[in-house]
Formats: structure tokens, sequence, C-alpha cells
């Protein structure tokens, strides 16, 4: 990039957000723009218009999102899907109307049927029924990728999206209950571990199998995506079907994960399984051979990802809601 560029990051404080504000830091001539919750509510449509007239961007990061693990999906269905919905119209609308050319849209992995081929690739979309658990939220990102395509067909603009693997690293949320499985595991494993309990309960079966990538390397592909020029996006991609899977290409059991935790945590006791819980979907690995041929892989291996997690853990004080 060779001028100055104004960048919005919308959801800076999130976990992905904050990873892309990071990345964008040491870039010669980006000017990042970030506003807090109480400065710009999302959801609210006249704001964001409001802000996008003035400030126009050159560019927007959306990854702002109401997001959380299979239990916070499953309690608060009607918020995941409304205000998913409402941030990312509001947001890519205002980004359309304030002349914004080039937009990246983040998205997930849960847009895919549950029973897609594996590794799934991204012609899966919408080829068969979502996981229940995560339905309205799925179909809230579905939604948003629908809506970069659409206004890129209608309008001439370069919006596009992203969809990670599940993510984990700085930033998480280690809720006990709401979080998704990583950081649920750290501070149940660490608790253990504090307490000298001799065993920790596992949700699940354990034999759903899971994909992780960590946030560093969502957001190197992030800031990856958003620069490639338009024609090499183009001719990767198209103009129906726009959206890229992001992940490291390698899964494991919920089980195999859950020692690889205990290892890192320094948790030497039992694993006990509550089949009570739900497994979710059996399997959810990325085919990531489109972002691969667009000349990006992952580089943080899991072990190594998972002990700077929980170091981040421990220097935040083992917790934060
Ligand atoms: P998902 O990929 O949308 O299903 O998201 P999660 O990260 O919430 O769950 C992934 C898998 O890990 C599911 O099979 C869960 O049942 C399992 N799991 C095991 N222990 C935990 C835990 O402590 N928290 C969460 N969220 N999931 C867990």
């Amino acid at each position: 990039m060779s001028n100055s560029q104004r960048v919005f990051v919308a959801g800076h404080r999130g976990m992905v957000g904050s990873a892309i504000c990071r990345q964008l830091e040491d870039w010669p001539g980006v000017e990042l723009l970030t506003r807090s919750h109480a400065e710009l509510d999302l959801t609210d449509q006249a704001a964001v218009e409001a802000f996008m007239r003035v400030e126009r961007p050159d560019r927007v990061y959306l990854a702002a999102a109401k997001v959380g693990g299979i239990h916070a999906n499953n309690t608060y269905p009607a918020e995941f899907i409304r205000d998913n919905l409402a941030i990312q119209t509001n947001v890519i609308h205002g980004a359309h109307i304030a002349g914004v050319r080039r937009l990246l849209f983040l998205g997930s992995s849960c847009i895919y049927p549950r029973e897609a081929p594996q590794p799934i690739p991204e012609e899966a979309l919408l080829t068969g029924p979502l996981e229940p658990t995560n339905e309205p939220y799925a179909i809230a990102k579905i939604a948003g990728i629908k809506l970069c395509e659409s206004y890129n067909r209608q309008y001439g603009t370069d919006y596009r999206s992203v969809m990670p693997t599940n993510l984990y690293g700085p930033g998480d949320n280690y809720h006990p209950e709401n979080s998704h499985v990583i950081p649920g595991l750290i501070r149940r494993f660490h608790e253990a571990k504090r307490a000298g309990a001799g065993h920790v309960t596992v949700w699940g079966s354990g034999t759903p199998r899971r994909e992780f990538l960590h946030v560093d390397d969502m957001a190197a592909a992030c800031v990856h995506v958003m620069n490639l020029d338009h024609v090499t996006y183009a001719e990767h991609t198209q103009p129906m079907l726009s959206h890229i899977n992001v992940g490291t290409g390698e899964d494991l059991a919920i089980a195999d994960l859950a020692r690889l935790v205990a290892r890192v945590v320094g948790f030497a006791g039992e694993l006990r399984f509550d089949t009570s819980r739900p497994d979710g979907t059996p399997r959810k690995l990325l085919d990531v051979s489109r972002l691969a041929a667009l000349g990006w892989k992952a580089r943080i291996e899991l072990e190594e990802g998972l002990s700077g997690a929980y170091a981040e853990f421990l220097e935040r004080g083992g917790d934060r809601p």
C-alpha cells in the first residue's frame, strides 16, 4: 500500500478485531479508525450511517459480531440472529453509501451444512441442513456473505468474505459456560490444578473433531485477503461464491485436544466425558486450498499457540467475563 489509507476495524475490542489492529499497527500508511461500543452502537442503523458518511474510511474490516460457544448459541438464539443481522446490514450498507470500495466480512465455518464433505470446500455452502445448535448464528453469517455478493453485483463494490475455523488465542472469552472449547478447557484444567482435583469434566463424548486456528494467524490471513488485488481475488472466487475458508487444514478429536490442554496447563488427573452435554457437529475441517492458492498458510502450531493462550490467561489473572 503506497498512499495513506483510513481503515475502519469494526469490533476492534473483540478477539479478532484486536488481532487485526495489532497486525495493522505496523503497516506504513495505515490510519486505524476504531469506535468502542459505547461510542458507536453498530446495531443502530442511523448512527452507523452517520459515522460512515463523516469518517469515509477507505477500507472496512467487519469483525464485529455477537459470538459464543455451543451453550451460548443454544441459550440466546434470538440475540445471535438479530444482533448479527443488524450489525452486518448496517456496516455493509453504511460502507456502501459512504463509497467504501473494499470491505472484508468475517464469518464462521458453521455456515456449512452439518453433513458437509470433509474437508469442507467453499462450494458446500447451502447444500444441506445446518447444525441445529447454532443455526440462527449461521443463517446470519450466510446472509452476510450474500449481502457482500449482492452489493458487489448491483453496485460494483469489492466486498469480500473470510470464513475462519474455530479460533483461539489472546483476547478469548474464558467464561465457564459461554466460551468455546479451548478457553473453557484452559479455565477448567487450570482451576482443577489449583484445587488439586483428581478429574476434569469435558463436555460431550470427546469424539467430535475440530480444527483450531490461532487468532494472530487469522488476522494475518484477513490482511492478506484484504490486500489481494481485485483481479487475483476474482480469479480465485466466483461472484456468488466469493467467500474464502481460513484454517490450518488439520483437525483433532476433542478428547485429544483435552489431553493437549491438560499437558500445557500441567494437570495430571483423569478426564471424564459428560455425554449429557451436546457434541455439536461431528466434524468440521475446512478445505483451505483456495487460500493456499492465494498464497497464504497458517504458521502457529497448536501446542505453541495453546501455551501462549494459557500464559495470557494467567497474565489476565485467570478470569475475564
Ligand atoms: P462448536 O465448534 O460450534 O461445536 O463450538 P464449541 O467450541 O463450543 O464446542 C466444540 C466441541 O467441544 C463440542 O463437541 C463440545 O461439546 C466440546 N467441548 C468439550 N468441553 C467443552 C467446554 O468446556 N466448552 C465448550 N464450549 N465445548 C466443549
